[in-house]
């Protein structure tokens, strides 16, 4: 099969790889119908993350199954199946308490953008629909494995409730489906932090009401401005650089809650300051598998439309120009289609 290697910053291959085999019995092979970049491949793809030996990239897929390992009966060969970033045997007691993204058995996924990919726990991780879906609905739930799971659970981490204010940090896919999450569970006004107008655009028309382009205290500024002076109810951060953050827990009101899902790169929490905000604080790897079934059903309902923030689709072989053309942002995500 063929699939992306990454060998440096700045360089991915496109390279002919060995067909993954069944390793383990909980195992499931894919033929991946959808993969696309993360903006979080991007960190090493920039020489923020050290690289160390080449080796195969991607996390997010759909696909249908080819073969399950003896001890797989949840999935069988045929289906169009979606699953998540961290598998999950989804019975360990990190899993029954909804914490799949921390199962005793995670393994992360790390091969995805390729012909054909091998689902370790795929009982546990995979969700199948139940017939093969409409090619429409492709890019939306490829975002539920990932980006559209993270956004869901940032707004669910900084407690996102009716009536409420939240504010999203990051125009990226990330943020973007934060918004979607924040209108889903009922926020009256959601700022959207962005300066850039076509991630703006989008941002509104998945239900952000006021756009912010400042950044830093500038924004913070901005953001207490339009919240009574005090801060939002709820904030995602949805970056994972130190000013991100911060700008994140300066946006929250006394008594608010910040949602963090951009993976922190040299980011610093100051105690005093957190201990004297009464702001509340949650994050990490989305438990994606926890929301699938409901997201999957919100997408093919045409409740949610998520694939909208794939605004560049390629050939899987063209894979290094999804990369460029997300390190130079001329794009928001890359789609790729084996
Ligand atoms: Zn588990």
């Amino acid at each position: 099969m063929r699939g992306a290697v990454i060998h440096a910053p700045g360089d991915v291959r496109f390279e002919t790889l060995d067909d993954p085999k069944i390793v383990q019995p909980t195992d499931a092979i894919i033929r991946t119908v959808a993969t696309c970049v993360c903006g979080s491949d991007l960190w090493p793809y920039r020489g923020l993350e050290p690289i160390g030996d080449p080796h195969p990239m991607g996390h997010e897929y759909v696909g249908i199954v080819e073969e399950v390992g003896d001890e797989v009966t949840s999935v069988k060969p045929g289906q169009f199946v979606v699953g998540s970033f961290a598998t999950s045997d989804n019975t360990c007691v990190n899993c029954r308490n909804g914490w799949q993204s921390n199962c005793l058995h995670r393994e992360f996924m790390s091969t995805c953008q390729a012909d054909y990919v091998r689902v370790p726990n795929a009982q546990g991780t995979l969700v199948a629909t139940g017939e093969h879906p409409d090619g429409a609905f492709v890019p939306s739930l490829l975002a539920v494995s990932d980006v559209m799971g993270t956004g869901w659970y940032a707004a669910l981490a900084a407690e996102v409730k009716p009536g409420s204010t939240a504010v999203v940090v990051g125009d990226g896919a990330v943020g973007l489906c934060g918004v979607i999450a924040a209108r889903e569970m009922g926020a009256e006004r959601i700022i959207a932090m962005s300066r850039h107008e076509a991630r703006q655009k989008l941002a509104r028309e998945f239900g952000a009401t006021d756009i912010v382009t400042e950044r830093g205290e500038e924004g913070v500024a901005h953001v207490k401005d339009l919240t009574d002076g005090v801060g939002a109810d709820s904030v995602l951060e949805c970056v994972g650089t130190a000013q991100a953050v911060r700008q994140a827990l300066r946006s929250a009101r006394p008594g608010g809650n910040v949602g963090f899902v951009g993976v922190p790169h040299d980011v610093a929490i100051d105690g005093q300051e957190l201990f004297f905000s009464h702001v509340g604080l949650r994050g990490g790897p989305a438990p994606v598998r926890r929301y699938l079934p409901d997201l999957v059903d919100l997408v093919l309902t045409g409740r949610i439309d998520p694939g909208k923030v794939f605004d560049l689709t390629l050939p899987l072989e063209q894979v290094a120009e999804g990369y460029r053309a997300m390190d130079e942002r001329r794009a928001i995500k890359a789609l790729l289609i084996p």
